[in-house]
């Protein structure tokens, strides 16, 4: 097995708020792994700090082998430059609970942008790429229509697109269905339980425990900046180990 991700010891403050408090994981090559836990409990800090969109304090994390964010400089660590930090974050895709797409763009201009912009893929490559996972991601022949004139769910699948077509070797998922109507959310599942199944390596944050049941090959379950409980989701979720566990799952189940 070949491990993606490790992160080491991380700790993260906002002023005097400590948010991570020492986060030690390793993510296999192909697995999916599932974060629950209470609002406030630093998830989205964490996949934030993944890929580098925030700065850490302390600890390491290190992804296909590499330093996120940072450059061994002699005995230090030096924060690396935005150019650096950019290449490396075109290897990590993020799904937000909210879309974030251009709505003045079709569904393939926000697709492509990325891959011709910061890839220097040619404009035909860049839309042929565009249409297979548009179909991947149910959305065949909508590449044509603004994302105002779809639902919130065809949202997702596009903005799941979007981030494919960057051709990431790890995706992160923070509560992307929280933000939909309960009869789209399936639909956004269902595509990234497909994703799953095709070997992609994934972090998601979510509240669906029955999405993480049945995906996922590790849950954890963090509250107050730290992973409280860890383990193959049925353990995790039928047996829970710790107090705080047991009762945050009690709200959820
Ligand atoms: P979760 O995703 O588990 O709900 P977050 O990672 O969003 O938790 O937040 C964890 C804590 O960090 C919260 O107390 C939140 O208010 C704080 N926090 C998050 N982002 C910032 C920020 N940019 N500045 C200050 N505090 C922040
Ligand atoms: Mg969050």
């Amino acid at each position: 097995m070949n491990t993606l991700v490790n992160v080491t010891g991380v700790t993260k403050s906002f002023g005097a708020n400590q948010v991570l408090k020492g986060i030690d994981l390793t993510i296999e090559n192909g697995k999916v792994l599932c974060i629950i836990g209470p609002s406030g409990s630093g998830k989205s800090t964490f996949l934030r700090c993944l890929n580098h969109l925030e700065k850490i304090d302390g600890g390491r994390i290190e992804i296909g082998g590499e330093l996120i964010g940072y450059e061994r400089h002699g005995a230090h660590l030096r924060e690396m430059r935005e150019r650096d930090i950019a290449k490396q974050r075109k290897a990590i895709g993020m799904v937000f609970q909210s879309f974030n797409l251009f709505q003045h763009r079709t569904v393939l201009e926000n697709i492509i942008e990325a891959p011709i912009k910061v890839k220097g893929e040619s404009r035909a490559a860049a839309i042929k790429t565009a249409n297979e996972l548009l179909a991947q991601v149910g959305l065949a022949h909508r590449g044509d229509a603004y994302p105002s004139r779809l639902s919130g769910g065809q949202q997702q699948r596009v903005a799941i697109a979007r981030a494919l077509a960057m051709k990431p070797e790890l995706m992160l998922f923070d509560e992307p269905t929280s933000a939909l109507d309960p009869e789209l959310v399936s639909e956004v599942l269902n595509v990234m339980k497909g994703l799953a199944v095709s070997g992609m390596t994934m972090v998601v944050v979510t509240h669906e425990i029955g999405f993480a049941r049945e995906v996922a090959d590790e849950l954890i379950f963090m509250d107050d900046g730290l992973i409280v409980e860890r383990g193959v989701p049925e353990d995790v979720i039928s047996s829970p180990q710790h107090e705080r566990t047991k009762e945050f799952l009690s709200k959820v189940l």
